[in-house]
């Protein structure tokens, strides 16, 4: 008998995994395998979660009004340009449906986030792969698999899961190379950990023309992922059609107020992102004086590159680290087999990976 064909090319897709939670058999587990924010949620955010439980039963605002314009307020951008969406992730579906489809090319880099290839392949739109130099963006190898064709090219700046960037220069020269009907999609995830002064979230090129959009998330220095909120700064005609689109409740209530609190509160920001240089910097050192390698990284992450030799590679190191309770992140799937993403955590966090690694390895980190 025949059955239900869903639209050709979705049954190749392989889903999205996301970090593991849990160890058979170890009762306390130290996560460090999803950029979650080290401190979760600010207490201002709890706060108003707890006083707001009464109201679950009522939807949530379709607009977005309150956040919208709390966002729009704090950063200087037009409340009409900003789009929330349940996570950042939900507004990377939605532009790809909006802006490409079967015939159509989409552009993403080696060792870029893992979500874009699968939303492109949703579409139907072609995936086009640039080649990056030093596990960083290449702008030149981008704007030369330019086609025709291309719809959307999407840059996480900086890049998950390799924690590096490409600096202002290099994004305004990626904007000028680019044909007007291409869409340029800057994911600035990561942006509040960055300490750079050469860096740019990309705000500035959403407001200097039409076919640059800069993705926002509260899911890592907020320490809200559970709650799925990000947010789009786009052009009019961007915003127009997401909202077309969109489903009308996308960001649920408590989302909402979370996110509002969560704007409220500089002074946890701020705290979350001391912590976060202070301890990328010391796990840096340390795991480095191991005698591993760690490329410089700007997020709230490091990934270090293991041998691959046996008894030594990073699956070796991720079995011996998920023996001792502790969960980081294989990078097989983002084309880098030989290494795993450790987020920042709480300092005691901090210290059980680098003693595990020193165990692991046999190396004391001062040697
Ligand atoms: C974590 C992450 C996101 C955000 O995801 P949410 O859907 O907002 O939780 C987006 N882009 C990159 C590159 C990320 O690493």
């Amino acid at each position: 008998m025949a059955s239900p064909k869903p639209i050709p090319g979705l049954i190749d897709i392989t889903p999205y995994a996301g970090g593991e939670s849990e160890i058979e058999g170890v009762e306390r587990i130290i996560k460090l395998a999803s950029n979650e924010g080290a401190f979760g949620p600010s207490p201002m955010v709890r706060a108003a979660l707890q006083g707001s439980i009464g109201e679950y039963h009522r939807y949530p605002d379709g607009d977005c009004g309150k956040i919208r314009r709390a966002i729009a307020d704090k950063y200087g951008f037009p409340m009409d340009n900003i789009m929330c969406g349940a996570g950042s992730d939900e507004l990377i579906g939605l532009i790809a449906r909006c802006y490409a489809a079967k015939g159509d090319e989409i552009i993403c880099c080696a060792h870029g986030f893992a979500m874009y290839p699968i939303y492109a392949r949703q579409v139907g739109a072609d995936l086009v792969v640039a080649p990056e130099t030093d596990i960083t963006v290449d702008v030149d190898a981008v704007l030369a698999r330019l086609t025709a064709r291309t719809k959307v090219v999407f840059i996480a700046n900086p890049n998950n899961p390799t924690g590096t960037y490409i600096p202002t220069a290099e994004v305004e020269r990626l904007r000028a190379g680019l044909p007007g009907q291409v869409l340029l999609v800057l994911d600035s995830a990561y942006s509040e950990f960055v300490d750079r002064g050469d860096y740019t979230d990309g705000a500035d090129l959403v407001a200097a023309g039409d076919n640059v959009v800069m993705l926002r998330t509260f899911s890592k220095i907020y320490g809200m992922g559970g709650l799925r909120l990000g947010w789009a700064y786009c052009p009019d005609l961007v915003a127009d059609v997401i909202n077309k689109v969109r489903s009308p409740f996308n960001v649920s209530y408590p989302a909402q107020i979370a996110g509002l609190a969560a704007l409220e509160d500089d002074e946890f920001v701020a705290r979350a992102r001391a912590h976060n240089l202070e301890w990328r910097q010391w796990t840096t050192d340390q795991v480095r004086g191991l005698g591993l390698e760690v490329p410089d990284s700007v997020c709230n992450f490091v990934l270090v590159r293991f041998p691959d030799d046996a008894g030594r590679s990073a699956e070796d190191a991720d079995q011996f680290l998920n023996s001792r309770g502790i969960i980081t992140r294989r990078m097989a799937g983002y084309g880098l087999p030989d290494a795993l993403r450790i987020s920042i955590g709480l300092d005691d966090e901090m210290r059980a990976v680098v003693a595990a690694l020193e165990e692991f390895t046999g190396r004391n980190s001062t040697e």
